[in-house]
């Protein structure tokens, strides 16, 4: 292939804050009754004024610093003017040449800025009526833009991904693709290999709602493209949709430039200057970020880098081990029983270790009874699966159900001489070399002791008494 790809990525989330971004209308509007948050504000009523949600802007600038942007002293907001009917204003509350990040990195790909926004309302479109509902207006919503220095699809989906796990461990947006908070607009343009500058054209596509269709969409169009290249054909600047059931893009309209907008600095909100003091308040509530917990639960519990990936997928799952391990005081036992018995629970039940009945600590205690020898393997599946839908202690449950070892070897021997006696042909068997027998016998004398006995003592017994 004589082409590359140059892609760049547009991403806007939704803050989770209590009020909206400029109003003191409550910003959650998931599942809510249509126009049920909206005041004069966030309608877009004459002479209603915008007042800034301070907690929406430090979690901009948190947003930005996990992403090693410059967060710069002075910044405004500027007025982005179009027409559309969810904009009730005619204009949108943005910022343009003085966002409040700029110059960040991540994996490699430069971001260019990360700025503060408001979200505009929902049209809902029913048989020949369009209906609109404002609860989604005036919520908060940040804008991460990429520079154009991704290559793949593959490339550009990975980066999603770890964009997506870093803003849930700042906790400031749930990141749901399904719900509308988070939403990817990649832009895609081709150019020949060893050319330096940009491609004189962009194609952008609108609100991709999962990270598989973001990278179809871009290998659509990194093809699509090359095709009328290769025509000899001119590629126009325009903005496509993407169709998942037919996995193509389809054009929708020709690309707004900035010079359209009409920006300018917006009138009823004033400048913004950061204190240094507040600046650096914000960069102290920092948490630790998904790579850097990713390394030190490997060299800090002697994890592989796959179990570390799973359990700091998000940090509720992180939390939950690191208090395993302190109640427990072994890493490797905790890190085996949740990335296999409880990854598995919860895969089947779409459920999160927030919603289980059981601590960490009920894990601890089944491992200290596994550890004394007063339930077997086997069993502490079963208490483990009993625990993790009831919420029962794990001792409680072992002496429910009789689940309690046998440590008198004089009852395992007799299980041992009744099983032998009841299979004479498994035990010519063996004698006469044929080791599965062995295996047979075994099986059967946990059958007779009802999973009690520990395998290791029915061995030696079973060995001494053929
Ligand atoms: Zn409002
Ligand atoms: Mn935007």
């Amino acid at each position: 292939m004589n082409y590359e790809p140059v892609i760049g990525l547009e991403v806007h989330v939704e803050l989770k804050t209590k009020s909206k971004m400029f109003c003191r209308c409550e910003a959650n509007y998931f599942g809510e009754k249509p126009n049920t948050h909206t005041c004069p504000t966030c309608l877009g009523l004459p002479g209603a004024l915008p007042t800034i949600n301070k907690q929406a802007i430090r979690w901009c600038v948190l947003i930005g610093m996990s992403l090693n942007c410059e967060i710069p002293k002075n910044s405004k907001f500027d007025r982005k003017n179009y027409f559309y009917p969810d904009l009730p204003k005619g204009y949108q509350i943005s910022q343009y040449d003085s966002p409040f990040c700029k110059n960040g990195i991540l994996r490699n790909i430069g971001i260019e800025r990360v700025h503060q926004e408001e979200d505009t309302g929902k049209l809902i479109h029913e048989g020949d009526s369009t209906l609109i509902d404002f609860n989604r207006s005036g919520v908060p919503l940040v804008e991460i833009v990429t520079k154009p220095e991704i290559r793949s699809a593959d490339q550009a989906k990975k980066f999603l991904q770890e964009l997506q796990k870093i803003i849930r461990y700042l906790d400031v947006s749930d990141c749901d693709m399904e719900k509308g908070s988070m939403r990817l607009e990649p832009n895609i343009s081709v150019r020949k290999k060893g050319q330096t500058s940009l491609p004189a054209y962009k194609v952008e596509v609108k609100n991709i709602n999962s990270f598989k269709f973001v990278e179809k969409a871009i290998d659509f169009e990194i093809n699509r493209q090359i095709d009328l290249l290769e025509k000899g054909e001119k590629i126009p600047q325009e903005t496509r949709g993407y169709d998942s059931v037919k996995n193509i893009t389809y054009s929708q309209r020709s690309k707004e430039t900035a010079q359209d907008y009409r920006y300018f600095p917006e009138p009823d909100l004033p400048p913004i200057v950061w204190d240094e003091k507040e600046i650096k308040k914000i960069k102290q509530s920092l948490p630790e970020l998904p790579e850097i917990k990713l390394k030190r639960f490997i060299s800090d519990y002697q994890l592989t880098p796959y179990d570390a990936a799973l359990l700091t997928e998000d940090t509720n799952t992180a939390d939950w081990f690191e208090e395993g391990v302190r109640v427990y005081g072994q890493a490797k036992p905790i890190a085996n029983w949740m990335s296999g018995e409880l990854k598995r629970y919860l895969n089947e039940t779409g459920k999160t270790v927030l919603d289980l009945p059981i601590t960490p600590a009920h894990l601890s205690e089944l491992l200290y009874l596994l550890d004394k020898g007063e339930v077997s393997n086997s069993n502490a599946k079963l208490v483990f699966n009993e625990m993790i839908t009831s919420g029962n202690s794990p001792s409680s449950i072992i002496s429910q159900k009789g689940l309690t070892q046998i440590t008198d070897d004089s009852e395992i021997e007799k299980a041992v001489q009744k099983v032998l006696s009841e299979n004479p042909k498994a035990c010519q068997d063996y004698k006469s070399g044929k080791k599965q027998a062995l295996g047979f016998l075994i099986g059967r004398i946990m059958a007779e002791t009802h999973g009690k006995a520990p395998a290791n003592k029915i061995n030696e017994i079973l060995r001494k008494l053929i």
